[in-house]
């Protein structure tokens, strides 16, 4: 969605939906031209979203505005509509949240992770970039409470939220997409009333409790959450800790973060320190078949962290590159073989300096749309 002013204080275009700041330029009576955009192909409740969330701000408001809409046809339309859609990752890196100096979060891997796939010219025609859509309040307090949420001003955590939601709904939506990912997101330290360990919101547990309000228990449920980031998902299992219809795998290190606020997932599976990728890979292969027998999920969603990584600063395990590939492998062969839609996050990773995790982080990706690619092209 593109805010555009007359006013030159506001030259160039804003892109946002985030009610708050379309409310703080009408409130300030300069006269603005609104341009709707969004892709025709985008999953329609995204679409829908957008459009009502653009339409009732608007029409609150008590100044005069001129409002145009249109729809564009994009590279994301027009690769919808031919055959089969390549693999939608959605990115938020734009709304980096500026850190102290110091700060052991680097954020710049969100950009590096998606600048490196997009140079990738092997996955040309196999993915599509598209820019995260703001999730909504109305979803983001299905799971979070709402003193929480308005206390919270992190950009980064609306989008990064608002794109795990939107590969949601075109995995569950769009029956030629079997894979959607998000190049941030897996912030699952987050509890429905705080935040913990970098997590704002938690957006796997929000795109769950807003798809099964949108489109039915009988259309999302069971879910699997594998997650394989190397610390446990506590605020993921605290927040479906009553609901047997969301099955939580956490799969970490024993040693690692969090200690005090370690919570129940349905598995929680622990690895000593400096486990490597023989010993990570056979416990993984033992569990993952089992998960999807005895709980048969419609939907699937990976916190793909790479925290599991050698270099890592924070975990403590022994895995290297390839090893983590193949974990990935597994991952996406136990869906492929099940068509069932998946949804991937991206976690945690924390190299010093970082281009091992950026490179591990792009290969969850990469991995995926090869893989997917392949099984399309042997179908
Ligand atoms: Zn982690």
């Amino acid at each position: 969605m593109r805010l555009r002013s007359k006013d030159p204080n506001y030259s160039g275009n804003f892109m946002s939906s985030k009610p708050h700041l379309l409310e703080q330029f009408l409130e300030v009576d300069v006269p603005v031209v609104v341009v709707g955009t969004y892709h025709t192909n985008d999953p329609p409740c995204v679409t829908q979203s957008l459009t009502r969330q653009f339409c009732r701000t608007l029409g609150d408001s008590p100044h005069n505005q001129r409002v145009t809409s249109r729809r564009l046809s994009s590279n994301v339309g027009r690769a919808f509509t031919q055959g089969r859609p390549p693999m939608p990752i959605f990115y938020a890196d734009w709304a980096e949240v500026i850190l102290p100096n110091g700060h052991r979060f680097p954020m710049d891997k969100y950009r590096a992770t998606r600048e490196l796939l997009q140079d990738d010219r092997s996955l040309t025609g196999m993915v599509e970039f598209i820019r995260s859509p703001l999730a909504f309040t109305e979803d983001i307090t299905r799971v979070h409470d709402e003193d929480y949420v308005s206390r919270d001003a992190s950009e980064l955590a609306g989008w990064a939220t608002g794109g795990t939601l939107a590969a949601t709904y075109a995995v569950l939506q769009d029956p030629d997409i079997s894979v959607a990912a998000q190049v941030a997101g897996g912030t699952h330290h987050a509890f429905a009333g705080h935040g913990e360990g970098f997590c704002v919101f938690n957006d796997i547990a929000v795109a769950i409790k807003s798809a099964i309000s949108t489109l039915g228990e009988e259309a999302v449920c069971p879910v699997l959450v594998i997650d394989l980031d190397v610390h446990q998902g506590n605020g993921t299992a605290k927040i479906f800790e009553d609901d047997p219809r969301i099955v939580t795998f956490s799969m970490h290190g024993a040693n690692n973060y969090p200690w005090k606020t370690r919570m129940k997932s349905t598995y929680d599976i622990e690895l000593d320190d400096k486990t490597d990728d023989a010993r990570y890979n056979q416990v993984l292969a033992e569990w993952l078949p089992h998960l999807f027998e005895v709980h048969e999920p419609r939907l699937v969603f990976y916190q793909a962290g790479v925290d599991a990584l050698h270099e890592d600063s924070f975990g403590r395990l022994g895995m290297t590159r390839d090893g983590l590939m193949r974990r990935n492998e597994m991952v996406y062969s136990e869906c492929i073989k099940r068509q069932l839609p998946l949804v991937i996050t991206m976690g945690g990773g924390y190299s010093r300096p970082m281009d091992a995790s950026v490179a591990a982080h792009a290969d969850v990706f990469r991995c995926a749309a090869i893989q997917y690619a392949s099984n399309d092209a042997i179908e």
